[in-house]
């Protein structure tokens, strides 16, 4: 479908700090020849470095390792079975990595490849070793180009389509905005192939069924992996907070006919990353144990710092690094939840010690915080928007 263009330049885009972009694989990948489309590949990469210029982190949620692969292999992708798609994967991510290397690296920034499985944002640990990969590659300048590892994902344990991989990827960073580049241009009240009069939903406040009637039921050729799973992405990601850009992918510099004004739907949800994830931490989660804090530290978390372990008195329960914990005084009144940086018995090793010794104690070096500023929230102050 071509882009059509509204009258007025878009703004929201550029508005974003952080930003995740997923490329779907008929972007990537020319569906003639089974060829890296390296022309098209270029021309994004060249908008990439102008919003890494601007400040703006990017993580790229790239498809097209499997198409790219079976061509290479001489694999028949429609009738594959699952061994030769991980077959196929195996050589196309190579190929993927390498064009994102060389075309962003030409540019001055440098391409991280980051592959991930389903149990890396369902399993707590591995989400937390994820997410803290991607933020440590954000701040030292680099893109991050993330796929399924779908050499190793089985049927079971697969996202299976990166539309969901990417809303996951976006709230794994607390991102601003996901940006869907597709074959269409955004969210219509009905097939607009078969539908003359179907019109065009430039904005989406919140989602609901009529939503996803319009964008087809199951098994309908509309709805087919299409429009659905980026309803699915766009439900995961709005609940994070994250503003999603569904976009016109097959033209030149898709991000710049973004801005330029190009006809697309956003789906803006009420909150921010900031605030869902305070509300998610505050509501969401079980807390699985308590630690018991000094007066000193309870005035530092009143000014909005971190809680050291210095300030730790006891540790009560048995949790892992990353779990929700409560926070209390010395007379148990609930002061702030958060997300621990270590497991109990770890806590309990270093509480009441100097961040600089916790190393000796454990042996490793973890984290100075025992709960970081950005993983706690305090009673009664901090859940609203
Ligand atoms: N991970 C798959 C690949 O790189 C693509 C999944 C999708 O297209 O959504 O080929």
């Amino acid at each position: 479908m071509v882009a059509e263009f509204q009258s007025i330049s878009d703004t929201r885009l550029a508005e974003a700090r952080r930003v995740v972009l997923k490329i779907g694989s008929a972007l990537f990948v020319d569906r003639e020849n089974g060829a890296l489309n390296r022309v098209w590949l270029e021309a994004l990469c060249e908008d990439v470095a102008a919003m890494h210029a601007a400040g703006q982190e990017i993580v790229i949620v790239s498809s097209g390792a499997i198409a790219l692969g079976a061509a290479q292999l001489g694999i028949d992708v429609a009738r594959a079975r699952l061994h030769e798609s991980q077959a196929a994967a195996a050589a196309g991510q190579i190929q993927l990595a390498h064009a994102y290397q060389e075309i962003l690296g030409r540019h001055g920034i440098n391409a991280a490849q980051v592959l991930l499985t389903l149990d890396d944002s369902e399993s707590r640990r591995r989400y937390l070793n994820a997410t803290n990969t991607l933020f440590t590659l954000l701040k030292c300048g680099a893109v991050p180009v993330v796929n399924e590892n779908d050499t190793v994902a089985t049927q079971e344990i697969r996202y299976g389509d990166n539309d969901r991989l990417g809303a996951r990827v976006a709230q794994m960073v607390s991102a601003d905005c996901l940006v869907l580049l597709s074959d269409v241009d955004g969210l219509y009240t009905s097939d607009p192939r078969v539908n003359d009069d179907a019109e065009h939903i430039s904005e989406v406040t919140e989602l609901t069924r009529a939503h996803w009637d319009m964008a087809g039921g199951p098994g309908t050729n509309h709805g087919s992996g299409g429009m659905r799973t980026k309803l699915d992405a766009a439900r995961i990601a709005m609940g994070a907070g994250c503003r999603i850009l569904i976009a016109p992918g097959h033209v030149l510099h898709p991000i710049e006919k973004v801005k330029a004004g190009a006809r697309v739907t956003w789906f803006l949800p009420g909150s921010t990353p900031h605030a869902a994830r305070k509300q998610w931490i505050a509501g969401t989660l079980q807390p699985k144990g308590s630690v018991v804090v000094d007066d000193g530290a309870l005035r530092a978390l009143a000014k909005g710092k971190s809680l050291l372990p210095a300030g730790v008195t006891a540790v009560q329960g048995e949790f892992d690094r990353g779990d929700a914990v409560v926070v209390v005084d010395a007379s148990g009144n609930e002061l702030a939840r958060g997300l621990i940086g270590y497991a109990a018995a770890e806590a309990r090793a270093i509480a009441g010690k100097q961040s600089g010794d916790i190393a000796d104690i454990l042996d490793y070096r973890g984290r100075d915080e025992m709960i970081h500023r950005d993983d706690l929230v305090l009673a009664h102050t901090e859940t609203g928007q």
